[in-house]
């Protein structure tokens, strides 16, 4: 299987390589993101001048690996067109240094990279996991390649699109995986003004609610120790998604405490 994998906290991301890492035990992997941090880049792409495309030496043995001058989405949207091609049977996005979460996802690079892959026609996956625990990197990285794994050989259906988010629980502590739906508000924005020199500067500060919302949402799911796997931007009815959902989690949480064994 070929994975193409970018995310958008930049090219030397802890997150990527731990992903990346697992992935190519299981997969084909070309890493192909931006050269430096592009967190909160939302959907953009550059239209209004040309992109640069940097081959850079392999962090990791027979990973063809190219940095971008540019967004998340051009990034996926170069691979797709220029480096990849038809070499793709998944997109990947991470993992993430922080939780991408209820609105969230509508600002956030690291969705937006994924969405590219799926507005492409290839299953995509988001993954974010929570900053508190170096640790639940290496969870949501062994999720990741089991979940690539499921969605490109178990998928009935290829066109999903997946975000996923990983709490900062010890793995044996984790509940399990919940399927769930975006929450409809994560944080509040907050604009702090100062002064520098002669003229006022302006900070815009983002705050994670405390409220966790609604049993079955996203936020909900993180906040009471599960993974929380969001279907989202999908046209699918829910009779033919939420099946096709519980096939792909069936004994994922118990197949993720054991490790990855059985490579395809
Ligand atoms: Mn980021």
């Amino acid at each position: 299987m070929n994975v193409l994998v970018s995310n958008d906290d930049g090219i030397h991301a802890d997150g990527l390589w731990a992903l990346v890492r697992e992935l190519a035990k299981i997969a084909r992997v070309t890493v192909v993101a931006p050269d430096r941090e592009q967190s909160a880049a939302g959907t953009a792409v550059t239209l209004w001048q040309p992109l640069r495309i940097r081959k850079v030496r392999r962090v990791i043995p027979d990973v063809e690996t190219y940095a971008v001058e540019g967004t998340p989405s051009d990034s996926v949207i170069l691979a797709l067109g220029n480096l990849v091609k038809d070499r793709a049977d998944l997109v990947v996005s991470g993992i993430n240094w922080g939780m991408n979460l209820g609105e969230d996802v509508y600002i956030s690079g690291t969705v937006s990279a994924a969405l590219q892959g799926y507005l492409h026609g290839y299953p995509a996956l988001a993954i974010s996991a929570a900053r508190e625990d170096p640790q639940t990197l290496e969870v949501a990285a062994r999720l990741g390649a089991l979940l690539a794994q499921r969605m490109v050989s178990g998928l009935p259906a290829s066109n999903v699109f997946l975000n996923v988010n990983v709490p900062a629980v010890p793995l044996e502590e984790l509940k399990g995986v919940q399927v769930t739906r975006l929450a409809n508000q994560s944080h509040i924005n907050t604009v702090t003004e100062g002064r520098d020199a002669k003229r006022a500067y302006y900070w815009l500060v983002r705050e994670r609610i405390s409220n966790s919302g609604e049993k079955d949402t996203d936020m909900w799911a993180v906040d009471h120790g599960y993974v929380s796997i969001t279907p989202v931007f999908t046209n699918r009815a829910g009779e033919e998604l939420h099946p096709m959902l519980d096939m792909l989690c069936a004994g994922l949480s118990g197949e993720l405490k054991k490790g990855i064994d059985n490579p395809v």
